[in-house]
């Protein structure tokens, strides 16, 4: 390699200058790893399923706080479950992108619902809205409900309200699901594995 006298002053000067920091024990791929250890050596791990779409990929996020009365815990970190099944331990870039999603002030975290002719949402609580919601299902499967075809064959089933579940879920709770869902004669539905 050319160089001139006053650029080889200046490459050896840089190399001398790294070496003695090394030599000292500054080296910087050991200060990142340090820095790295100890952002989440205080947190709490939660296991939980990325919300997004139907892979249903594991995270854990790390939480400051250490669960103790009145300790707000507040999300730091997430990343991929390297003990999942469906992941081991990768992210798409959406769900490397989580904590976004969690921190949003447009996060929806409590129910709501907007009554016929309004344009406004109003928050329910949750007792409220599994109520609310239980009703609707009973009137209108008492008023939709079809015992007998045109045929007169037996058929039991109630097309006029839908289901959306998660593909997520695990096997036992999908089961739970569609075996009420179906015991009320329920036909429509599905979840986001095909949305
Ligand atoms: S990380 Fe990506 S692929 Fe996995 S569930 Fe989330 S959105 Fe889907």
């Amino acid at each position: 390699m050319d160089m001139n006298r006053r650029q080889f002053f200046r490459v050896s000067g840089a190399g001398l200058a790294a070496s003695s920091l090394v030599a000292l024990g500054f080296s910087p791929t050991a200060a990142l790893a340090e820095t790295r250890h100890f952002k989440l050596a205080r947190a709490t791990e939660t296991r939980n399923t990325c919300p997004y779409c139907s892979v249903g990929c594991g995270i854990i996020m790390y939480g400051l706080g250490d669960r103790a009365k009145n300790v707000v815990t507040d999300i730091i970190h997430i990343e991929g479950d390297p003990d999942h099944p469906v992941n081991r331990g990768t992210l798409c870039p959406k769900g490397a992108g989580l904590l976004d999603f969690v921190h949003s002030p447009l996060r929806l975290k409590y129910p709501e619902v907007r009554e016929p002719g309004t344009d406004a949402w109003k928050r329910i609580s949750w007792d409220e809205a599994m109520s609310r919601i239980a009703k609707l299902l009973k009137e209108d499967r008492d008023a939709n409900f079809v015992a007998n075809n045109a045929d007169g064959k037996v058929v039991n089933r109630w097309t006029s309200t839908g289901m959306l579940c998660a593909s997520a879920s695990s096997n036992e709770s999908g089961y739970i699901t569609h075996k009420a869902m179906r015991s009320m004669g329920m036909l429509v539905f599905d979840n986001q594995a095909r949305v």
